[in-house]
Formats: C-alpha cells, structure tokens, sequence
C-alpha cells in the first residue's frame, strides 16, 4: 500500500489537524503572527480559496470541453482531482484559523441533508 492509499483513508478530524499544523507552517513562511495578523491570515487564506475555486473552474470547463481545443490537453482527471483538493485544503485552513471545527460542522451538514432527503 503506498503512502497516498494510506492517506486517502485520513478522516476528517485527523485532516484537521493535519491543517492546523500547515497553518502554523504558512503563518510563519509568510511573517504572520497566528494571533496578532489573524485577520490578515484571514483575508490572505479567503483570497487563496477563491484563487483555488477559480482554478477549479477552469478545471470543469476543461472536463466538459467548454473550452479552446488548444487548451483541452492541459485538463486531465488528475489535474481536475488536483484542484478539488486545493479546495478541501484550503477550506479546511481557513477553518483552522477560523477556530471553526470543520469535522463537526460536516457532520453536522450531512445529518441535516440526510434528514431533508433530497
Ligand atoms: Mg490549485
């Protein structure tokens, strides 16, 4: 079993630890203070998902082929599962300076949507 195949059984809480040491990685590879520039950690994580969301995008454009034929071999299914997971990772960063916690809201969603059945 690789690595990754080991990882890819990473549950939600352990992904969230995993984020809030990568935080603390990121706060300080940019100069932040985790407490003191939180808001600016904020405002710089919020414009990072919406780089990572436009990113995405492209990448679904590409996959319905909603694009230039020049460009279409640069998506691939890996490319597209690439930016989804920059995605989650960001989200779940910006939880992480949030103080916000990802895994139970989650769940919390998922009980709700289960209960709504549609
Ligand atoms: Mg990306």
């Amino acid at each position: 079993m690789t690595r990754v195949d080991q990882l890819s059984d990473i549950s939600l809480r352990e992904a969230a630890g995993w984020a809030s040491q990568q935080a603390k990685r990121l706060a300080a590879n940019f100069g932040l203070d985790l407490t003191a520039d939180r808001e600016t950690f904020v405002l710089a994580q919020t414009a990072k998902l919406g780089e990572e969301v436009g990113e995405l995008q492209a990448e679904v454009l590409g996959a319905i082929k909603y694009c230039r034929a020049d460009k279409l071999a640069q998506f691939t299914e890996e490319s597209l599962a690439g930016e989804l997971a920059d995605v989650m990772v960001c989200t779940m960063l910006l939880a992480e300076i949030l103080d916000v916690d990802l895994a139970r809201a989650v769940a919390t969603k998922i009980g709700f949507l289960r209960e709504r059945k549609f």
